[in-house]
């Protein structure tokens, strides 16, 4: 059973406070879904929780299994079990998919090659061309590629605790579905907890949250259960409490 724990986590970029005070957790099997506004801070909650460069942290914690986080550099996150889906996934040229995988798993002794027989797997599950398996990472992929792209690498690593900053955006309705339906059986087979960064109830759908929380203005206005995504698509964010800025 694992856990991530952020609390009372106020961080920035610049000297500028973006989250100002943001209490959250996710344990292993359990979705909980962030939604919020353009601009709330869900991408910046997501890049300070993984390490991100240039994010100013100045108070509050983050912990996976009881071991602070906060002043580890993200690769030491990654080999703790922590996996980030980024809203804009970066391009990586002259390092193909495979060869990330292998590289990332290469530290838990595991040969390329199993490494590679599981990447192929996994690219037939989520419905990915295995011609794009040796391009180069993100390079010149489709939105929807991407996506599909970013659950396979989450599919390889198996992490404790995945966070998705809008999987969703830009994928038509076919990549919506395999994505969500992949990371959903994770979440069941091998007990994966996710921290799901949405705007629309749709993907909630298939990858249904046990924990909605509504972040706004840098803060956790609303928590609630799965009808409060619901909620939300009908009523927009307009009645879930403005904090003064
Ligand atoms: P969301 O993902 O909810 O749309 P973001 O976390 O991307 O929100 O952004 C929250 C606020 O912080 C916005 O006002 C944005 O302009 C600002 N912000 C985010 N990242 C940076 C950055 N690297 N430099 C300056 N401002 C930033
Ligand atoms: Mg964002």
């Amino acid at each position: 059973m694992s856990a991530l724990i952020v609390r009372a986590l106020r961080a920035g970029v610049d000297g500028k406070e973006i989250l100002r005070g943001v209490d959250l957790e996710v344990s292993s099997g359990q979705v909980h879904a962030v939604m919020g506004p353009n601009g709330s801070g869900k991408s910046t909650l997501a890049h300070v929780i993984m390490g991100g460069p240039g994010y100013e942290v100045y108070d509050g914690s983050v912990t996976l299994d009881g071991v602070e986080l906060l002043g580890m550099p993200t690769w030491k996150r990654a080999q703790a079990g922590l996996f980030l889906a980024m809203q804009y996934p970066t391009e990586v040229p002259g390092v193909s998919l495979a060869d990330a995988m292998a590289a990332a798993l290469a530290p838990q002794g595991r040969a390329p090659a199993d490494v590679a027989d599981l990447v192929a797997t996994e690219a037939v599950r989520i419905g990915m061309s295995t011609a794009l398996l040796e391009r180069p990472l993100n390079v010149d992929l489709s939105g929807g590629e991407k996506k599909r792209n970013e659950t396979l690498q989450l599919a390889v690593l198996a992490p404790k605790v995945a966070i998705l900053d809008e999987i969703d955006s830009g994928l038509d309705v076919d990549a919506l579905k395999a994505v969500s339906q992949r990371v959903e059986l994770i979440t069941n087979e091998v007990g994966l907890g996710v921290l799901v960064i949405t705007h629309y109830s749709r993907l909630l759908r298939e990858l249904r949250p046990d924990v909605v929380s509504v972040l706004r203005n840098g803060r956790v206005v609303a928590s609630g259960g799965p009808e409060l995504a619901e909620e939300l698509e009908a009523t927009g964010y307009e009645g879930y409490g403005e904090t003064p800025a």
